[in-house]
C-alpha cells in the first residue's frame, strides 16, 4: 500500500513539475513572438521635482498576451533575460520610448529606460543605443538608463568600460532599487553614476521618521557626497515626499504623483489635464 501511495505521490509531483515546466515553456515561446504580434507596449510613469514640476518619465514595458492575459514585467523580464529575448525587448522599449520622448513639449524632460544585466554582455551596446537615439532624433542628454546594482557587479573593468562608452554619448546612468541588490560600496565611486534611486522598500515607512528615515538619509548623503542626484520611487503618500524632500532628495516618482500612463495620458499629464482614470492605471 505504501508503495502504491509513494508512486502516486511521485506521479503527482512530476505532474506538477511538468505543468510548471510546460507553462514556462509556453510563456517563453509566446514571449518570443510577442513583439512581432504587437503585444508589447510601453507606459510612462512621471517623475517630479520638489515643486511637483515634471522632470521626466520612466518607461515601463507591458505585455498583453491573448493567451496569458496581462503578464507583469516582474514575471516575464527574468524569463526574457534567461532566454535572450531581453535583447529585442530592450531595443523595442528604447525605440518606442525615445520616439515618444521626442514628442514631449518640454525639451528638458528626460526618459528613463531600464537596462537588464544581460544587456551588458551585448557587444557594441553604446553604439546600438546611439543609433536608436539618432533614429528617434532625441538628444542623448535626455536619455537615462536605469541599472540595478547586481548588473553592475560582475566584471568591474568591463562594466566601467561599457558605462564610459554610454556616458561619452551624453546619456545619464541611474542605479535602480539602490540598497536592495548584492553590491559593494566600492563600485560606487569607480563607476560614472549620475543618479541613485531609493528603492520603494525604504520609502514605504519613511513618513514615520526616526529609524525609518535612517536608510533614506544615508543614501541621500552618500549620493550627494559623490555628486549624484537622488530619486525616490514608490511615493504613495504626501508625508513620504515631505520627509525625503526635507532631507534633500531631488525627484519623486510613485502612485501619489501618477500611475504609469499610456503615451497619450502622459502628454495630458504634461499639459496639466491629467485626472486619474481607470484607463490610465496600466
Ligand atoms: P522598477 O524599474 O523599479 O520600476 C518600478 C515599478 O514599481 C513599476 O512596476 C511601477 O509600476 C511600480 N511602482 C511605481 N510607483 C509605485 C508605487 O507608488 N507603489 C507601488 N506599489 N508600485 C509602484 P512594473 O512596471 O510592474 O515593473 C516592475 C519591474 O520590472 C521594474 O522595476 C523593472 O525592474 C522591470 N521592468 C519594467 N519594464 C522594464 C523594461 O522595459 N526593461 C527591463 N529590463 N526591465 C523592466
Ligand atoms: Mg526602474
Ligand atoms: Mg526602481
Ligand atoms: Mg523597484
Amino acid at each position: 500500500h505504501a508503495k502504491q501511495l509513494g508512486k502516486g505521490q511521485f506521479q503527482f509531483y512530476t505532474d506538477v513539475l511538468n505543468t510548471a515546466a510546460h507553462e514556462r515553456l509556453a510563456l517563453e515561446s509566446a514571449l518570443r513572438g510577442a513583439i512581432d504580434r504587437g503585444e508589447l507596449s510601453v507606459v510612462y510613469q512621471p517623475k517630479v521635482d520638489r515643486d511637483s514640476r515634471p522632470t521626466g518619465f520612466e518607461a515601463l514595458v507591458r505585455w498583453a498576451s491573448p493567451d496569458f492575459g496581462t503578464v507583469s514585467p516582474a514575471r516575464f523580464i527574468p524569463l526574457a533575460e534567461e532566454t535572450g529575448t531581453i535583447v529585442p525587448i530592450t531595443d523595442f522599449v528604447l525605440r518606442t520610448a525615445c520616439r515618444e520622448a521626442a514628442r514631449w513639449p518640454d525639451a528638458g524632460l528626460s526618459v528613463a529606460v531600464n537596462l537588464s544585466a544581460r544587456m551588458f554582455r551585448e557587444p557594441q551596446l553604446a553604439a546600438r543605443i546611439g543609433a536608436i537615439l539618432a533614429e528617434a532624433g532625441l538628444p542623448a542628454t535626455r536619455l537615462e538608463l536605469e541599472i540595478t546594482e547586481s548588473a553592475l557587479m560582475g566584471d568591474i573593468e568591463q562594466t566601467a568600460e561599457t558605462l564610459a562608452a554610454i556616458k561619452a554619448l551624453g546619456i545619464s546612468i541611474a542605479i535602480d532599487d539602490f540598497g536592495t541588490g548584492y553590491s559593494s560600496l566600492a563600485y560606487l565611486n569607480r563607476l560614472p553614476v549620475d543618479v541613485l534611486k531609493i528603492d520603494r522598500s525604504f520609502v514605504t515607512g519613511c513618513d514615520r521618521g526616526g529609524e525609518d528615515m535612517a536608510i533614506p538619509c544615508a543614501i541621500i548623503s552618500l549620493g550627494h557626497s559623490l555628486r549624484m542626484r537622488i530619486v525616490a520611487e514608490g511615493i504613495e503618500v504626501p508625508g513620504q515626499m515631505a520627509m525625503l524632500s526635507a532631507q534633500g532628495c531631488e525627484e519623486f516618482q510613485g502612485y501619489m504623483i501618477a500611475r504609469p500612463l499610456s503615451a497619450e495620458a502622459a502628454l495630458a499629464f504634461l499639459h496639466g489635464e491629467h485626472r486619474i482614470s481607470a484607463e490610465d492605471c496600466v
